[in-house]
């Protein structure tokens, strides 16, 4: 069961040959075991996990099986399930269980699929390490001593170290993609709108989106379809025919025009994790593909702008943690106004309220056009560079994060080196286009190497090909970190 990927556990439980109690008890043991040296979860509650793949193998006996039926699978932090502690990894919300569940939760559950437990993340999705979290850091399994990436560290360090199959993330600037990169795994963030974030705790409400996490496109295509659609309670839902996003991957890909933007591959990229993407691209010319050089002009604004109208729609988003409705509040406290800043000063972190004051400052009489007005008229202009591209292309090739996992400690007191983690990654979210990020090879101290796969809107389906076929030619998807076997209780 270790190595099982998504697809071979259903396939599994359809035949009969395990129980999804069997398999869910599996798994638990296994973050019983391991969570203490990597931090990947938040919360655990192993009856419910059980009582719920009990119910999943009823589903079975009585023919009511659908694809997802008794699997496991991890559920980020941020994403409010039911009688489950729901923190976003923050102090501020330490003490909520949810009384709801998030469209995403409602989905899996109708699937029957099981709750393995709740991912830790940075707070309130802000970071690109998982350092920002109250719940403490994640460790990388490749390295204990690196991160595994943000703000999905737990999701991505839970599905790389084999204590899930597959897990949930969201992707606001690049937090399923860069720590699916730094992890090893596979990770998709869908085009805005395709994935309901009711019930996800909002961070900045025209970036976010949930998305799938998993070691094979496959397995992203199974989770996604049954991650997407409309739901009327998200007024940026959108309305569209169910898909198979698993239809497309059997497909060749000759003919395939891969554009290469060059300024992916400009100065600032590790040489091993270029070296590492140029040979993804060879393998791709292999299959028949063909290679355009594209420019996307303004990708250099993209950390500007995203950081500008990120914090403005957190600061607007985050002024309902105030004590009085949910949540933390502080213990000692004079009038309504103390009661406020007491609980807001004690339940946010440094990074969350370095947020809230840029957002607040951008938005405020005065430097609201010089700011947010600019940054809202830059951001079509690097959506329209994509636009552009995909005149000439079919998807776009490049790096997922310009080095592999750093060490804990090494960014976390300079926010400026933090922000451009997410250099490759921001524009696709400013845009609202899909973008995936795969394993393509190693650098020199044995750390994964994530290839970025850009398409255009509601291409996911050929982007989950145009990913399983490279993984058809090759196994660095199959790797696993070195220790994950001795560690198997
Ligand atoms: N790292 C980026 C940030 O800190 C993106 C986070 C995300 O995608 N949630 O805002």
């Amino acid at each position: 069961m270790l190595h099982a990927t998504l697809k071979q556990l259903c396939d599994g439980l359809a035949a009969g040959k395990f129980s999804s109690v069997e398999v869910t008890q599996y798994f638990i043991n296994r973050i019983k075991y391991l969570n203490k040296y990597l931090n990947c979860f938040i919360s655990v509650d192993t009856e419910k996990s059980l009582a719920q793949a009990r119910a999943a193998d009823n589903m079975r006996a009585t023919g009511k099986a659908q694809m997802l039926t008794g699997v496991p699978l991890a559920q980020k932090d941020i994403f409010c399930a039911q009688g489950w502690l729901t923190t976003c990894g923050s102090k501020m919300l330490s003490n909520f269980v949810s009384p709801y569940d998030a469209h995403v939760i409602e989905r899996f559950n109708a699937a029957g699929a099981v709750n393995l437990g709740k991912t830790n993340m940075d707070e309130f999705a802000m970071g690109s390490s998982n350092e920002t979290s109250f719940y403490g850091p994640v460790r990388n399994p490749w390295n204990r001593e690196t991160v595994p990436g943000g703000s999905s560290g737990g999701s991505a360090a839970a599905v790389a170290a084999r204590l899930a199959p597959a897990a949930t993330g969201t992707d606001t600037g690049g937090s399923i993609r860069q720590p699916a990169a730094l992890t090893g795994i596979c990770g998709l963030k869908p085009t805005y709108g395709v994935v309901s974030r009711y019930g996800m705790i909002a961070f900045a409400s025209s970036l976010d989106q949930g998305g799938p996490m998993a070691r094979t496109a496959e397995d992203l295509a199974l989770m996604l379809n049954v991650m997407a659609g409309f739901d009327a309670r998200d007024s940026t839902s959108l309305q569209r025919e169910p898909e198979d996003y698993g239809r497309d991957l059997t497909m060749p890909l000759a003919g395939l025009r891969i554009g290469l933007p060059k300024e992916f591959f400009a100065e600032g990229v590790s040489a091993d994790v270029i070296g590492a993407v140029e040979r993804a691209v060879a393998e791709y010319r292999k299959l028949g593909c063909e290679m355009v050089e594209v420019s996307l002009p303004n990708m250099a604004l993209s950390v500007p702008v995203y950081y500008v109208l990120a914090p403005a729609e957190a600061s607007s988003n985050l002024s309902r943690f105030d004590g009085v409705r949910y949540g933390y509040r502080a213990k000692d406290y004079g009038n309504l106004n103390d009661m406020y800043e007491k609980t807001r000063a004690e339940g946010f972190g440094a990074e969350v309220k370095r947020r809230i004051l840029i957002g607040t400052y951008v938005l405020s009489h005065g430097y609201y056009d010089a700011y947010y007005i600019r940054a809202q008229k830059l951001r079509r202009l690097i959506a329209q560079d994509f636009v552009e591209a995909f005149k000439k292309c079919d998807v776009i090739m490049g790096p997922t994060s310009p080095s592999t996992a750093f060490r804990i400690g090494e960014k976390s007191g300079d926010p400026v080196q933090m922000y451009l983690s997410d250099i490759y990654t921001i524009a696709v979210n400013l845009a609202g286009l899909p973008g995936l990020s795969i394993p393509c090879g190693f650098d020199t101290g044995g750390l994964p190497v994530g290839l970025q796969i850009i398409g255009n809107y509601f291409s996911e389906a050929r982007m989950l090909n145009v990913a399983h076929q490279y993984q058809l030619a090759t196994d660095w998807h199959t790797r696993s970190p070195e220790d994950i076997e001795e560690t198997t209780p």
